[in-house]
């Protein structure tokens, strides 16, 4: 059995590594620089945690998230490794005891914000130290093109000058080619690439219209399916998340708030609770990365998200624990308007702008598609998939219509524009053209004078462009994101303009929310069931007791297992997953105990 294998089960309490955890693990424990995608729950932090504990010195993972390093540092303290934290949060004692611990050799793992690592004193410090590993976490954010763009990020770039003799590790859930590339040559030299399936087979997708009562059905179904569960519900506005935690409470649904405006007491009040207890979190996207609650049974965005990798990185913060949990999307042209105005709003360059107006393009495309949820969200991402069965669209096909003809006459007109300056034009500009406007820029272009001039007259600026969305998420247009979004076709638009492919859009009609079981418990049989709900309280008094969230005792993943499994030997407990020989230690005896009742 090899080192990492033992570690994984002795420490970590799980049986097998999962995807490629391991071969990441052996490049980096050999000194080689690792570039890591998986999605969020994948299993990334263990392929920057174990090597830590197989090499010499300390780990230095950097992560924006400072909210979060605590309960990282207390998850692995809770298995016995020896870990810690620097960042703003602490009194100068504070950090004094940690930076003391440092040069005693006395920290495997130590976390810090990007910003704090890049100080003279802790680079020079970290100079005098043995160090095993750097570990950049969220990597995206070095990425200007990105959506999670972060200017401390920069600074990271660095690291490999000052340190080139130190392995890298850079971990992502998100991250599109172009991203993905930025990663690898901004802070890492030479990487290994691990580039996993990102796709989430227990989150089924679901993406509806609004129509006037959606939240009623939003309420229900929260009543109906997942009443002391924990969700989280998406908003754009702070106003709209306390009117629908206040319309929730009113209906008895424990739900909170929380959005950049709450006072940081507040905030940090609710995010503790969302932690403790099965409530609902309503929230606006401040409530963000690296959310890791691994027992989220739903996350519902009711309005539309900026980009496909929002949506992504925020419907995966459901489900981290393996088991069923639902991705809900309400939207309407209203939020895309909305959102529209936003980034006209913001201050940032052209360019920029230009790449999140086509972002959300692309997040509308995706609600609009009549194909299955799951094979488009991935193919975004660039990973081909099979139809899942665990979506709206797979489950329920919407209703299509033949607008072969229409898709012919639009690629054309983007054709035409393109030839007449061997770049392309906007979306706007290419509908002008179709529409027959004699807009200025028309005019002056003189492409009234195109043969695709007005050949779609009689169809509205909002049908074209919802085509058009249809035809670039497909890849039959291709947008360069930087030369504002010009349009060209692409190699796959020809068997469509020469007929021998159809081209199907979605026609609108609203699907209710169908209701299904989530299949959690349904494995279980009544006996089993009981000893869970025994377990889960018996969870929730040594919660209590240990003063820490419950999932930290056990999830539920592993609660289900050992009712069914009912473990009499320790052999058998150590079997579980999720048991480690800490937790084994901490907690067996009490378990024995309940299952002897049985
Ligand atoms: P990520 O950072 O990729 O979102 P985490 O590292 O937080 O994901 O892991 C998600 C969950 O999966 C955690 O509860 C973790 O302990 C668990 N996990 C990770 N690797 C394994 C494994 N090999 N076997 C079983 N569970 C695992
Ligand atoms: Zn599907």
């Amino acid at each position: 059995m090899s080192a990492a294998v033992s570690i994984l089960q002795k420490i970590f309490g799980y049986q097998a590594f999962r995807g490629f955890q391991e071969e990441v693990i052996e490049a980096v424990v050999r000194g080689r620089d690792a570039l890591v995608l998986m999605p969020t729950g994948g299993g990334k932090s263990l392929c920057y945690q174990i090597p830590a504990l197989m090499r010499q010195g300390v780990a230095i993972v950097v992560s924006p998230l400072i909210a979060l390093m605590k309960d990282q540092v207390d998850m692995l303290d809770d298995l016995g490794i020896t870990a810690a934290y620097l960042n703003s949060s602490q009194t100068a004692e504070e950090s004094q005891e940690v930076i003391d611990r440092l040069y005693r050799g006395d920290i495997a793992l130590l976390y810090v914000a990007p910003e704090r690592l890049m100080t003279p004193k802790m680079l020079s410090m970290i100079e005098q130290l043995p160090v095993s590993l750097f570990a950049f976490d969220e990597a995206h954010c070095i990425s200007i093109w990105g959506h999670d763009f972060r200017p401390d990020y920069g600074e990271l770039a660095q690291i490999k000058e000052r340190f080139p003799h130190i392995p890298r590790i850079a971990l992502t859930a998100t991250a599109d080619p172009q991203t993905r590339e930025e990663i690898a040559e901004r802070l890492l030299i030479d990487p290994q690439r691990f580039i996993a399936s990102f796709d989430r087979p227990n989150i089924r997708y679901r993406m509806v219209e609004k129509t006037k009562g959606y939240l009623d059905e939003v309420a229900n179904f929260i009543i109906g399916e997942h009443m002391h569960e924990s969700g989280i519900i998406y908003c754009l506005s702070r106003r709209k998340t306390e009117q629908v935690a206040q319309e929730l409470q009113n209906r008895g649904v424990d739900a909170l708030v929380y959005h950049a405006g709450l006072d940081q007491w507040e905030r940090e009040s609710n995010q503790n609770q969302f932690y403790e207890r099965p409530c609902v979190m309503v929230a606006t996207i401040a409530f963000g990365m690296g959310i890791d609650k691994p027992d989220v049974r739903f996350v519902i965005h009711l309005d539309m998200p900026k980009s496909i990798e929002n949506y992504f990185q925020e419907t995966g913060r459901a489900g981290r624990d393996g088991l069923p949990a639902e991705a809900v999307l309400y939207y309407g042209l209203e939020d895309v308007v909305q959102q529209r105005r936003l980034i006209d709003m913001s201050e940032a360059d052209d360019d920029y702008r230009s790449v999140m107006m086509a972002k959300l393009e692309a997040m509308l495309a995706l609600a609009e598609d009549s194909g299955c949820r799951r094979v488009r969200l991935l193919d975004y991402f660039g990973e081909s998939s099979a139809h899942c069965s665990n979506c709206d669209n797979c489950e329920n096909p919407p209703m299509t219509k033949d607008v072969t003809v229409e898709a012919q006459k639009l690629l054309s007109c983007v054709h035409r524009c393109y030839q007449t300056n061997g770049l392309g034009f906007g979306a706007a500009h290419v509908i002008d053209v179709l529409m027959g406007e004699r807009s200025e820029k028309v005019l002056a272009r003189g492409h009234d004078r195109l043969s695709t001039w007005g050949i779609g007259q009689g169809l509205s600026a909002k049908f074209w462009r919802k085509v058009l969305r249809q035809l670039i998420i497909k890849h039959y247009v291709k947008v360069r994101y930087e030369l504002r979004n010009v349009l060209s076709l692409t190699a796959k638009a020809r068997s469509v303009l020469r007929g021998e492919e159809a081209f199907y859009v979605r026609v609108e009609g609203t699907k209710k929310l169908s209701t299904r079981k989530v299949l959690e418990h349904d494995d279980l049989n009544d006996d089993e069931l009981a000893l869970f709900n025994e377990l889960r309280m018996w969870r929730r008094e040594a919660a209590l007791e240990a003063g820490k969230p419950p999932y930290l005792i056990f999830p539920d993943a592993t609660l289900l297992q050992i009712a069914k499994v009912k473990p009499r030997t320790p052999e058998e407990f150590l079997g579980i997953s999720g048991v480690g020989q800490k937790k084994y230690e901490r907690y067996a005896e009490a378990i024995f105990e309940m299952l002897a009742k049985d």
